[in-house]
C-alpha cells in the first residue's frame, strides 16, 4: 500500500500552554499569580502585576489575552480544572502514539524559560510521570497486549543534544574536548546524524536507563538565573519499526515511525541572566534555534500566511536556518504531527509574555 502523499496539514500542528504551580519559595514570599485560564474557551490571560510600589513602572504593563489549542491549568491542585500529567498525556500524547503505530512521525517540544516546567511536562517525577514515560509505557503495553497479527516490532532509541549549533551524542561517554557529530543528508535516509548511537530497547526500564545516562551527560552550565539552567536542546528519539508479513500475498510491509521528544533550552533572553562571553554566545545560538523553530512551526501551522494565493511551498519553510530544525525536518510537517507545549511560570510577567508571544506566533 503506497503511503499517502506528503501534505502539510495545518491541523497536524498543536500549540498548547501549561501554567505550573508556585514553587515553595514563591508561595513563601506571597507571590502574586498573574495567570488566568479558562479551560472552556482555552483562553489564557496574563495579568498586569499590581503589587509594586513604583507607579511609573506600572504603566509598562497591561493585561494580555491569548487563545491556544489547549490551556492546561496546573497551578492549583484544589481547582476542579487542574490539569494533571495524565490529562496532558490524554489530550495529545495518546493520539500521537496512535499516529506512530499508523507509521507516521511525531514531535513534541517543551518550550519556556528555565524553571517553567519543561522537564516536569516531558519527564515528570517518579510519582507524577510526564509525557515520555507515559508514551513509552503505553508503547510497550500495546506491543505486548495488542499486537497486529504476523507483525514483529523493533524499538530503538537515540538521545542527542544540540548545543551552540553542534550535535553531541548523549549516549556515549563525554570526552574533553567533546566529539561533535556531522549532519548528513541522503535521498534514502533524509537528514541524519552520522555515527549517532541507536540502541535497541525491549521495555520502559531499558528506556529509562538510557535517559538517565543521557541526562547525566547533558550540557548544563551555571547562570545567574538558575544553577542547573539547561543551555542545550535535548532530542530524545524513539524509532518504532513494524514488520508485517502478509500470509496471503507473501509480501512484507515495513513501517518506521519516529517519535521526537524535545526538551528545549531555556528561552530566557541572554541579557536577563547577565550573561557574558561564552554564555552570551550560547544565548545567541539558543535564540537562533528557537527563533527558527518558531518560524518553521508558524509556516507549517498556517501555510498560506505568507502566500495568500495558495499553499506555501515546502522549500520556503526555513528548516535549514538552524541545526535543530534541519535535523527535525522529517518529523515536522507533511504527515507528521507536531505539538509545542509552552510552559509558563505563574508570576514572571516579562518572561511569560515572551513565551506566550512565541507560542502565539507559532500557532
Ligand atoms: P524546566 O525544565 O523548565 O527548567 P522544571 O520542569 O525543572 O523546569 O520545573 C521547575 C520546578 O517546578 C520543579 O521543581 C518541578 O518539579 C516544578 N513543577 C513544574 N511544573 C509543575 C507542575 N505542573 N506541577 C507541580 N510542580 C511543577
Amino acid at each position: 500500500m503506497a503511503p499517502p502523499p506528503m501534505v502539510d496539514d495545518p491541523g497536524n500542528v498543536k500549540v498548547v500552554v501549561r501554567c505550573r504551580a508556585f514553587l515553595p519559595r514563591e508561595r513563601a514570599k506571597g507571590t502574586q499569580c498573574l495567570i488566568r485560564m479558562d479551560p472552556a474557551t482555552n483562553k489564557t490571560t496574563l495579568l498586569a502585576p499590581t503589587d509594586f510600589s513604583d507607579s511609573s513602572a506600572r504603566k509598562a504593563y497591561e493585561d494580555k489575552e491569548f487563545v491556544f489549542d489547549k490551556s492546561f491549568w496546573s497551578h492549583d491542585e484544589a481547582d476542579p480544572h487542574y490539569a494533571h500529567q495524565e490529562d496532558v498525556y490524554r489530550s495529545f500524547g495518546e493520539e500521537f502514539l496512535d499516529h506512530n503505530f499508523d507509521g507516521y512521525h511525531t514531535c513534541i517540544f517543551a518550550y519556556g524559560q528555565t524553571g517553567s516546567g519543561k522537564s516536569y511536562t516531558m519527564m515528570g517525577t517518579p510519582d507524577n510521570p510526564g509525557l515520555i514515560p507515559r508514551t513509552c509505557e503505553e508503547l510497550f503495553d500495546r506491543i505486548r497486549n495488542e499486537p497486529t497479527p504476523n507483525t514483529s516490532y523493533h524499538v530503538q532509541v537515540s538521545y542527542f543534544e544540540v548545543y551552540n549549533e553542534h550535535v553531541r551524542d548523549l549516549l556515549v561517554p563525554r570526552t574533553v574536548p567533546p566529539i561533535y557529530l556531522k549532519i548528513r543528508e541522503s535521498p534514502k535516509d533524509g537528514v541524519y546524524v552520522q555515527g549517532l548511537v541507536e540502541t535497541e530497547v525491549k521495555s520502559y526500564a531499558d528506556v529509562e536507563r538510557l535517559m538517565k545516562v543521557g541526562d547525566m551527560s547533558r550540557t548544563t552550565a551555571s547562570t545567574k538565573m538558575n544553577d542547573t539552567s539547561s543551555r542545550s536542546h535535548a532530542v530524545f528519539t524513539i524509532r518504532l519499526k513494524q514488520i508485517t508479513h502478509s500470509l496471503l500475498s507473501d509480501e512484507t510491509i515495513e513501517r518506521t515511525a519516529r517519535m521526537r521528544l524535545v526538551d528545549l533550552a531555556g528561552s530566557e533572553r541572554a541579557k536577563s541572566t547577565e550573561a557574558t562571553g561564552q554564555r552570551l554566545k550560547e544565548g545567541g545560538q539558543i535564540n537562533k534555534s528557537l527563533t527558527t523553530l518558531g518560524r518553521v512551526i508558524a509556516a507549517l501551522a498556517d501555510p498560506r500566511r505568507h502566500n495568500p494565493k495558495g499553499r506555501r511551498p515546502r522549500e520556503v519553510v526555513p528548516f535549514r536556518d538552524s541545526v535543530l530544525t534541519w535535523l527535525l525536518k522529517d518529523s515536522l510537517g507533511g504527515n507528521s504531527k507536531t505539538a509545542m507545549v509552552a510552559c509558563i511560570a505563574p508570576s514572571d510577567y516579562d518572561e511569560t509574555l515572551s513565551t506566550l508571544r512565541y507560542a502565539d506566533q507559532a500557532k
